[in-house]
């Protein structure tokens, strides 16, 4: 197992959990492997499907994530395939003959494909080792990826009853885990649960304030990395597309509202790495297999806490640090309940209680890593993480938050009381929104405040000492706590039950201030190895356009570094070097040493 780890693949050793998964494969017992994304799922089917006598069939979900996969195996000089639609002819009638001839370590198939008459049959005839299902949560109804193609495979087990199946997946709640094992007909299957920390992803929840600002503060600390924005509506992936475009950023756009073909351009524009940032919704997901996405920034909250884990994992899947940043508003909860509608079924009564604990996430002061770990079950074993926005120390908590609580409260009172006293009866809510609440708590005249005679109000200038920017934040938490609300068209505040019961002294509530953003890994002063990385980078993405392959084909951004610190500059050392096996010594070593060589001569003039 080792030797083959090292030959093909380059690696020393297993990733956590790794060896154990693997080995349960090569005994041929069933089993369902629960790792995060980037937790080395793939290696857990691949290591034993070359080690095993056979073939092992390996489902996925779509063509573009095989064709990539397939690449990558051949890469490692290892003998893959897969049939699908989009396959020549010439090498369908070739991959038939292979499969035949048991020359096959690995053959994908969609799902569809795999469970069709004819192929059924000749899979019958050749060898199967085993069946691999990947993104095996596509095959639950409660999971957030169902795939209809996916429930075929309920009768795999009865076409073949003697072949073990293994089952990946980095959705970890109870009811998908059980649906994939009664699913399949797992048979008393080994459950492995691999590690939930993402130990080199930063998390940071902010409240968003002014979202073009907060996102080129984001984009600034990674010029010329791959990094995903993540938007709710459509609408919205256009606009901030459009303004990052403006800006100069190479931004291309991914929503379900573009067609197939301009989708798929998106989609390799960022894989090839000719774009740095894809806007998209919730659509772009399951077919990036770009391993150094280096930030996630979600621009608004995500549904469910599940949706944001799957999609915040996509950055750093090859370990290098990376950060995930989501901002959120007290109004994303009411975007999302619009878009869900009023719940009906039971399902939709989840979705909505999904919806509220996510929200509870974004407004908690409590360790994200702790927090993210505790939801699939783990323990946590840590103090703080340090790669927090908590543990860093960048959220404040306000110590009397109840009396600004009150103040904000009372503003909002007064301002209802004199529109109420103006236009006779009562009026709901206060007519103005947060920005006009806080500049007269701030004791600011600008906008309508002296105009309407808020000016004169009791309550102005009761927060002077504030920043209007934070009042309005705090704002926007007290809708968020349920004691200010937002009504009608124009969204503005009106006072809740528990709101008024606030002002006069019931209850409590926490607010808190966001500080600077601290860097959680003191910068590392090293520009020659940073100037050949570049190079390295440079390399790679030529070499991968010239072959018509994702660049992570050739070498990953982990293994670049590597190159980058060790350079080597004989083969020997070159496949010394982490993720360098046998095949990519032969066919890159002489020209990755040859930059390498070049920095070198570099190095020494300096
Ligand atoms: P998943 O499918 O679980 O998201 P992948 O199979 O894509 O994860 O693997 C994530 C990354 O980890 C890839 O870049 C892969 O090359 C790397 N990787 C996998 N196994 C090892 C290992 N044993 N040692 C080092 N890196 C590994």
């Amino acid at each position: 197992m080792y030797d083959v780890l090292k030959r093909h693949w380059g690696y020393d050793d297993f990733l956590p959990g790794q060896r154990e998964a693997v080995e349960t494969v090569m005994r041929g017992r069933d089993s369902l492997v629960i790792f995060p994304t980037g937790g080395g799922k793939s290696l857990t089917y691949q290591l034993p499907g070359v080690c095993r006598p056979g073939v092992a069939v390996v489902v996925s979900p779509l063509i573009a994530l095989m064709i990539d996969q397939v690449e990558g195996l051949r890469a490692n000089g290892i003998a893959a395939a897969t049939m699908n639609s989009a396959s020549e002819l010439a090498e369908y009638v070739d991959t038939r003959r292979d499969l035949r001839e048991g020359k096959l370590d690995l053959l994908y198939l969609s799902p569809e494909r795999l469970m069709a008459d004819d192929m059924v049959e000749l899979l019958r005839e050749a060898r199967v080792s085993f069946f691999a299902i990947d993104e095996a949560h596509c095959i639950s109804h409660w999971g957030h990826d169902f795939r209809p193609g996916y429930r075929a495979l309920a009768g795999l087990r009865a076409r073949f009853p003697e072949i073990p199946i293994h089952a990946c997946t980095a959705t970890a709640t109870e009811a998908v885990r059980a649906d994939i094992v009664q699913t399949l007909g797992l048979h008393d299957p080994a459950i492995l649960v691999g590690g939930f920390d993402r130990p080199n992803l930063t998390y940071r929840v902010r409240r968003r304030t002014r979202l073009i600002d907060q996102i080129g503060e984001v984009l600034a600390r990674h010029t010329g990395e791959g990094g995903i924005i993540y938007c709710i509506r459509k609408a919205e992936v256009d606009e901030l597309c459009a303004k990052l475009v403006s800006l100069g950023h190479k931004a291309v756009p991914y929503h379900a509202g573009m067609t197939a073909d301009e989708r798929r351009k998106s989609q390799q524009a960022f894989s090839n790495e000719t774009a740095d940032v894809v806007v998209a919704t919730v659509a772009f997901g399951m077919g990036i297999d770009r391993s150094n996405v280096r930030y996630v920034l979600h621009a608004g909250m995500p549904k469910s806490v599940e949706h944001y884990l799957q999609e915040a994992g996509r950055a750093g899947r090859d370990g290098e640090p990376a950060e995930c940043v989501l901002l959120y508003s007290g109004q994303d909860p009411m975007v999302w309940r619009t878009i869900l509608g009023e719940p009906q079924s039971d399902a939709e009564r989840m979705a909505h209680r999904k919806l509220a604990e996510m929200y509870d996430v974004c407004r908690s002061l409590t360790c994200r890593h702790r927090y993210f770990v505790t939801y699939f079950g783990d323990a946590y074993p840590h103090d703080g993480c340090n790669a927090c926005d908590v543990c860093l120390g960048e959220n404040e908590v306000l110590g009397d938050a109840v009396t600004v609580a009150r103040k904000i409260l009372a503003c909002v009172a007064r301002i209802q009381q004199q529109r109420s006293g103006a236009r006779g009866g009562a009026p709901e809510g206060c007519g103005y929104g947060a920005r006009h609440v806080a500049e007269v708590l701030k004791g600011s005249k600008a906008g309508r405040v002296a105009q309407m005679g808020h000016d004169r109000l009791s309550t102005f200038g009761l927060l002077a000492e504030y920043a209007v920017d934070d009042i309005a934040d705090w704002i926007d938490q007290l809708v968020g706590t349920g004691h200010l609300m937002r009504l009608g068209e124009w969204r503005t505040l009106g006072l809740t039950a528990s709101g008024t019961a606030l002002m006069r002294g019931e209850g409590t509530v926490a607010l808190s201030r966001a500080v600077k953003t601290r860097p959680a890994q003191p910068a590392v002063d090293d520009t020659p190895s940073e100037s050949l990385f570049q190079s390295l980078r440079a390399l790679r993405r030529d070499l991968a356009a010239q072959r018509g392959v994702p660049p992570y084909v050739i070498f990953s951004d982990a293994t670049l570094r590597d190159l980058a610190r060790a350079r080597p500059l004989t083969p020997t050392a070159f496949r010394a070097v982490k993720g360098v096996g046998d095949t990519k010594t032969r066919t890159l070593a002489d020209m990755f040493i040859a930059v390498i060589a070049s920095h070198a001569y570099d190095g020494v003039r300096a």
